[in-house]
């Protein structure tokens, strides 16, 4: 017996922690995405949602999205209270960004899907990309390996890999120009071929480190004011101009929260090994030395977690406990201390969050 045996277990800590986040993140801002073909299904699952959140006591209100709204901002940014950067992507820089998004479309490249690159903006036009997602092994603490996993991290390899090929040549030749507007790629030293592993052999789950957690993460610590983390999505099959749920969480944390969260995946969400393996050596929300000399943004993201917890549960003691499904009773016993090493792990159990909240929380 494992701490999640079924994804249904791990989908209902999840669902507690995002219920909890929503609780907490009074002015976060959320979006239903339409890709025109079942925009009535996805309209009445939200709206389930929002029910179901509000008889829990959370309120929060949908906005529209859709692909036709990409191209007049192309890129998520972290908001920052800076007031430069609180309005769209300007001219110059947004055209870079749509040119580039128009060369992956063209038919010459495969396609990627989820390929989110995230980097830094500044308010004077200029941006710095860095590498797609970052891939890496680990061994399970929590629940059993799958055959899932395996065909899930070859996907995410070749997407991966696509993405850093497609950067490679685009930026062969340094940084593109618009008039103000200048575009860099941050290429990792390293490829990621050789990066990660080629396969989750001895039955591993991977982590994956979406753009904006390595934006946040690489430049931990900027205070220049006129510039934001930002997150760009590439490609016709990379839709949602808005964060996913983990890393609207570690944005809320890092005090840049996210301007749009959707209730899609955050699939395998994870922090850079290095950081990984030092949340691992934490033994509880008193014992956190190990993440000394680590930025703080990653101390600040475990404590919104357990706050998270916390609240969720809150949220869920205000109903009769006979509603509860047992799912949510597993969830509402796991031993607190371990509580965002857990998340980390559930977040393997693949599969966006609207189902993983529709299919635990209550009706009433
Ligand atoms: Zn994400």
């Amino acid at each position: 017996m494992s701490i999640f045996d079924t994804s249904a277990q791990a989908g209902a800590l999840c669902a507690i922690i995002a219920l909890g986040f929503m609780d907490i993140a009074k002015d976060q801002s959320y979006i239903v995405f339409h890709d025109g073909k079942d925009d009535a299904g996805e309209d009445a699952r939200h709206e389930q949602l929002r029910k179901k959140l509000a008889n829990l006591g959370v309120n929060i209100s949908f906005q529209t999205q859709s692909s036709s709204d990409k191209p007049l901002q192309p890129v998520i940014l972290g908001r920052t209270g800076r007031e430069k950067l609180q309005g769209d992507v300007v001219g110059d820089i947004r055209d870079l960004m749509n040119r580039l998004e128009k060369e992956v479309n063209s038919g010459k490249h495969i396609p990627l899907r989820g390929a989110y690159i995230g980097g830094l903006l500044s308010a004077d036009c200029k941006a710095e990309l860095l590498d797609p997602s970052i891939l890496y092994c680990y061994a399970p603490g929590y629940r059993e390996f799958t055959p899932e996993v395996e065909a899930s991290y070859q996907n995410a390899l070749e997407v991966t890999q696509a993405v850093q090929d497609f950067l490679q040549t685009e930026f062969k030749d340094g940084s593109r120009q618009k008039k103000r507007g200048s575009l860099l790629y941050q290429a990792d030293p390293r490829p990621i071929s050789t990066a990660a592993p080629k396969s989750t052999e001895n039955k591993k789950l991977f982590g994956s480190v979406h753009g904006m957690t390595q934006s946040i993460i690489h430049y931990a610590g900027n205070a220049d004011t006129s510039k934001v983390n930002m997150e760009l999505a590439l490609s016709a099959d990379t839709c949602k101009v808005a964060s996913c749920i983990p890393c609207s969480i570690f944005m809320w944390a890092n005090g840049t929260p996210a301007s749009a969260a959707h209730f899609g995946r955050g699939d395998n969400w994870n922090f850079p090994s290095a950081i990984f393996e030092r949340i691992q050596m934490c033994s509880g929300p008193d014992q956190l030395e190990p993440l000394a000399g680590y930025p703080l943004c990653v101390k600040s993201w475990m404590e919104a977690v357990w706050k998270s917890y916390d609240a969720g549960k809150a949220c869920l003691e205000k109903v009769s406990q006979t509603v509860l499904s047992e799912d949510l009773k597993h969830a509402i016993q796991l031993d607190r201390n371990q509580i965002p090493r857990m998340f980390l792990e559930a977040l393997t159990f693949e599969g966006p969050f609207l189902s993983k909240m529709l299919n635990v929380l209550p009706e009433i």
